[in-house]
């Protein structure tokens, strides 16, 4: 289309979806003083998985303006994760890191903590347009575009505008639109969870700290206390694995709590928030993370796996990313997207695909649980599992990979 003849709404960014990466990205385009809007499917609040978060995307948080507003939800404090494996533990602190950042965070219902972040944004200024569907989209050589959106009556309208941020998280909307998705090269796995309503749940940090059971080499499951007295716990594996009891959800859900030692007392006879539901085949990726007039942010790039908690935290650092090179480009400036935004990105997403691989071999387990345990090492290690992955200092960020393998094999 290269007509400037525009009928619709005119607006400097439109941001598609109002999660986490989205509200992050707006508040810091509104800052600057643009005019921005979010399109966002859905009405808000609304269910999503991803309840941990870690240290790094307070900052995020801050930069845009929006924690104070969370820090009125009352949510549980992170201080740590600990993980369990045949009755053994190993904790990690997040005051005991090597890199200097934030020491704690919090564990989150997600339909709270992303209403907070929308209805903040919308606070200062940016309309979020729910129930509304971003349904196609028309680039002009000049990178602005017209997007159709389409109401929950059907009815549709355009909105005109000088640059696009599709945070739109398993939507996918630029990657499906523009035939930008990638298939993932981790093997397919699937999750099986509920909330919980916790009141077998251990006095102090040991019932509030999120805690992640090893089951099998590649079965896990989490435990995320949140501060209203429910917990979520959900299994991950393989969808073979994670399908093998017969029945319904619920009592499918029943034989994974009683087969596993640390679930079955502490959650016997607890009452459930929802059935038990099951999401398979979440990994993702694409073939760019940005072109002329869009950037792609958050859960619409890339997901790796959610054993590590940085979902909302590359949404987070994304979302501020591309927000903070979007005003540049706004104002005039050349931006090298390529260098400032994917390979950024990419780094901070290979720190924890190097994790998240060495997970599933059963190598970083083995660095965890070894009882010739360096505290030095152990503070790097941590500072990854707080988020701090851009941290050139810190030399298992800096040689993630070979670090992992090489640490492995001497402590094997
Ligand atoms: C099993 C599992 C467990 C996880 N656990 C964790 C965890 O503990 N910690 C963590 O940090 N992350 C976790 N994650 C990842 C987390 O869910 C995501 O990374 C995070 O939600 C990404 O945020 P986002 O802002 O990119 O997208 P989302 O939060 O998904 O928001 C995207 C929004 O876009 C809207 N949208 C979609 N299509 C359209 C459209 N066409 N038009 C308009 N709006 C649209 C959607 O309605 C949605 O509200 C987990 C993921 C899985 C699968």
């Amino acid at each position: 289309m290269n007509t400037t003849q525009l009928t619709g709404e005119h607006r400097d960014v439109l941001v598609i979806g109002a999660g986490p990466s989205g509200t992050v990205a707006a508040s810091i385009l509104k800052n600057a003083g643009y005019n921005v809007k979010i399109v966002e499917k859905q009405l808000f609040p609304r269910f999503v998985i991803g309840e941990s978060l870690l240290p790094r995307c307070m900052d995020n948080l801050e930069y845009a303006g929006l924690l104070k507003a969370v820090e009125q939800g009352g949510f549980q404090q992170k201080f740590g994760a600990k993980f369990v494996k045949n009755g053994e533990t190993c904790d990690f602190d997040f005051s005991e890191q090597y890199t200097k950042g934030w020491n704690w965070t919090w564990q989150v219902p997600r339909a709270q903590f992303d209403h907070l972040l929308a209805k903040e944004t919308e606070k200062k200024g940016v309309p979020v347009a729910y129930e509304e569907e971003v349904v196609g989209v028309d680039f002009r050589n000049d990178g602005s575009s017209t997007t159709t959106v389409r109401k929950k009556d059907g009815t549709e309208y355009t909105i005109n505008a000088r640059f696009m941020i599709d945070a739109s998280g398993y939507g996918r909307v630029l990657p499906r639109l523009l035939d930008l998705d990638k298939p993932s090269n981790f093997p397919v796995r699937a999750s099986f969870f509920c909330h919980l309503q916790d009141n077998q749940r251990p006095q102090g940090i040991d019932g509030n700290r999120i805690t992640i059971v090893i089951y099998s080499q590649d079965v896990w499951i989490w435990i995320i206390p949140f501060s209203s007295g429910i917990t979520s716990v959900g299994v991950v594996g393989a969808p073979e694995t994670i399908n093998r009891f017969e029945g319904s959800p619920e009592e499918q859900y029943q034989q994974w709590l009683n087969d596993v030692p640390e679930l079955k007392d502490r959650f016997a006879g607890s009452e459930r928030q929802f059935e038990p539901r099951k999401i398979t085949g979440y990994s993702a990726s694409v073939k760019q993370l940005w072109g002329r007039g869009f950037v792609l942010t958050g859960n619409s790039t890339e997901f790796l796996d959610p054993v590590f908690s940085s979902g909302v935290t590359l949404a987070t650092e994304s979302g501020a990313v591309a927000a903070r090179l979007a005003v540049r480009q706004l104002g005039g400036e050349t931006v090298d997207w390529e260098k400032e935004y994917a390979d950024y990105m990419k780094h901070g997403v290979d720190v924890f695909r190097t994790f998240v691989t060495t997970w599933y071999d059963g190598s970083l387990p083995r660095i965890f649980f070894s009882k010739e345990s360096n505290p030095d090492i152990k503070r790097q290690m941590c500072s990854v599992l707080a988020g701090y992955v851009w941290d050139m200092n810190n030399p298992i960020v800096r040689k993630h990979e070979r670090a992992v393998k090489a640490l492995a094999q001497i402590l094997s």
